[in-house]
């Protein structure tokens, strides 16, 4: 665990802007998370910037395995992924404008958010998914997965067009988890920062 702990932090090290700052991530109840983000036409080295910064800002949370520019309040198609933040060696994915072109079957899992803490519930998606996106070099690129990778993908593609997780609920279940909301949402989003 203390191993664990200290490639993380080289991994957020290895990540951090050179003011070594992070982005604020925005919380459950911010208006901002509600809306759609826009397609890049042009990658610039603000892009690689904001990926760095977000990278950064993931590795900071010692649960965060995603994030989307939507949750740091940048409205741009950009999200960075790493399901094996553990492993020293496992390069993050950053990707350009995602999208989801082909999805098959349907699988349960439970699913937690940087912007909802404290909150997780099971939520059914497609269970295989084929995504084209392209790399902070402009590369077109194919992913074609049906792993913990799918799953984080349509959670991260989600927050680029202002779903949150809970959004796929019942209604039953998410009238359940009002109060919880109500109170994340006063403890997070009502505190200026
Ligand atoms: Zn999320």
């Amino acid at each position: 665990m203390a191993d664990n702990l200290k490639e993380e932090n080289r991994k957020l090290e290895f990540h951090l802007s050179e003011d070594g700052e992070i982005y604020s991530i925005r919380m459950y109840g911010d208006p901002v998370l509600h809306q759609q983000a826009l397609p890049i036409e042009e990658i610039t080295e603000k892009d690689h910037q904001v990926a760095r910064r977000m990278l950064a800002t993931m590795y900071s949370n010692p649960i965060g395995i995603g994030l989307a520019a939507t949750q740091v309040g940048i409205l741009r198609r950009l999200v960075v992924i790493d399901i094996d933040r553990d492993d020293p060696d496992n390069a993050p994915i950053i990707l350009i404008n995602p999208e989801i072109l082909e999805q098959e079957g349907e699988s349960v899992i439970e699913e937690g958010c940087l912007s909802i803490p404290e909150l997780k519930a099971e939520i059914k998606r497609p269970e295989k998914i084929i995504v084209s996106a392209r790399t902070l070099d402009g590369e077109e690129i194919i992913i074609e997965d049906e792993s913990l990778l799918a799953r984080v993908l349509q959670h991260e593609i989600d927050h680029l067009n202002g779903i949150l997780f809970i959004d796929h609920l019942s209604r039953k279940k998410q009238k359940r988890l009002k109060s919880k909301l109500r109170q994340i949402r006063q403890e997070y989003a009502e505190i200026p920062a």
